[in-house]
């Protein structure tokens, strides 16, 4: 046992409002405003210089060197641009804390002063705006904060940090390569871990979820082949773009007359690329679908009902069987329903009832999806994926008074209040780390 019941005494004897002042919370608040203009700093920084999945070369060196700073050993280059930081604080558990670092192929629109002008290289080597419309730039921030808190408040828990900044979750394969880059062989395995999310909810709080949290994702790639013709001459050509029109319609049919209706089960097509001016039929067009679900059998029926439609368009077209690949995949993330109740529980008790919604196993997660799903996939069964809110009671009365939604993530008009969004952010995860590493 060590001296530090009888110190903090001490202390209160000596300095009763300071001690009464030290709970976790009020020690965290009082960390984050020491430091809040330096990570409002950092937020409008990453904001305006958004990176590509894989592409996070300045994003990882500026977490790094910020983190070397605070005294963490920092490995960069794990799973290509990803960094693991890790601090060792006596004997305890091990706990994973992650955040994303990369941005989306998109233009901000936000009309923020700082929004990003930025362009890159896409997947597909053509250029594109990038911007921060998911919100990693928050996560970022707030893993800083985290980071800055626990260590200010070290006397109070004992145990390792693996902080995680993970490279291409918008990829859905950043994850993966660190794992398979020996991210739990070459640094502690942990025991617990925690990652927060920012979305539309209401600023300020945070909902913990038992049990799934967010949705299985799959990503296919569709290339519908024709035969190239002049526009004026469709009989001598087979016309992709007619093929690939009659597709992007037809596959809503598997989810409103296959899927079980009750079951959760998305198909969306966000990418369809085909053809280069108006007088020439292409040879083929290039289809990128994202399909979502949290029921295996849906799963199952929703890829299957894609393919099968897309051989039948181009069957229907007398076209060529088209191209089909799958390329990303990751399933739910599950959060660990004991832990779950435990964190809410002692959220509850720090940030008050108010700020914290608590969701049971069997109610609805989000839609979304994460490879956040791979570490925990991994052996890290001890985790916790937390939505934080984005949006003041102000704006969502302002939307819903026009009936409007208010612009979700991978919107170009998404822009959550960040200093809500990170202080809260810091909050949680700090009190989530206490709450498995702490002494009290
Ligand atoms: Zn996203
Ligand atoms: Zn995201």
């Amino acid at each position: 046992m060590s001296t530090r019941p009888l110190l903090a005494i001490t202390a209160a004897l000596l300095f009763p409002v300071a001690a009464q002042a030290a709970t976790p919370q009020s020690a965290i608040d009082a960390v984050i405003d020491r430091n809040w203009s330096d990570l409002d700093a950092l937020y409008v920084d990453l904001h305006s210089h958004p990176e590509l999945g894989f592409q996070e070369e300045r994003t990882a060196a500026l977490l790094a060197e910020r983190m070397r700073k605070l005294g963490f050993v920092v490995t960069e280059h794990v799973g290509k641009t990803g960094i693991v930081a890790v601090y060792r604080n006596g004997t305890g558990p091990v706990v994973l804390v992650r955040t994303e670092l990369d941005a989306l192929p998109m233009e901000e629109k936000t009309g923020l002063s700082y929004a990003s002008r930025v362009q890159a290289s896409g997947e597909d080597g053509r250029p594109t705006f990038v911007a921060h419309s998911c919100g990693h730039d928050n996560h970022m921030a707030a893993w800083i904060g985290t980071a800055e808190a626990l260590l200010a408040l070290k006397d109070r828990w004992h145990g390792t940090l693996v902080f995680v900044g993970q490279p291409a979750e918008e990829l859905v394969s950043g994850g993966k390569a660190m794992l398979d880059d020996g991210l739990f062989t070459r640094f502690p395995r942990p025991d617990y871990g925690f990652a927060a999310h920012v979305g539309p909810g209401l600023a300020g709080t945070v909902t913990v979820k038992q049990g799934p949290m967010t949705s299985a994702v799959d990503t296919i790639l569709i290339t519908f082949k024709g035969v190239g013709a002049h526009g004026s001459m469709p009989d001598k050509g087979i016309d992709p773009i007619v093929e690939g029109a009659h597709f992007v319609t037809d596959v809503q049919s598997v989810i409103a007359r296959e899927k079980d209706p009750f079951k959760f089960g998305v198909v969306t097509v966000g990418s369809f690329h085909a053809g280069s001016v108006s007088n020439i039929i292409p040879d083929h067009a290039d289809l990128q679908l994202t399909l979502r679900s949290y029921d295996p059998d849906v799963r199952r029926v929703i890829n299957a009902g894609v393919e099968r439609t897309a051989r039948a368009e181009a069957d229907m077209a007398r076209a060529p069987a088209p191209d089909i690949r799958h390329t990303f995949t990751a399933s739910p993330v599950i959060n660990d329903p004991a832990l779950a109740s435990r964190t809410a529980t002692l959220l509850k008790a720090a940030l008050g009832d108010a700020r914290v919604q608590f969701v049971p196993e069997n109610a609805p997660g989000w839609t979304a999806s994460e490879d956040y799903s791979e570490f925990v996939n991994a052996g890290m069964v001890h985790s916790v994926y937390f939505a934080i809110g984005g949006y003041t009671k102000d704006t969502l009365d302002r939307y819903a008074a026009q009936g409007k939604p208010v612009p979700v993530n991978h919107s170009p008009l998404f822009a959550p209040d960040h200093t809500s969004a990170i202080r809260t952010g810091i909050e949680v995860l700090t009190l989530a780390v206490l709450g498995v590493a702490g002494d009290g």
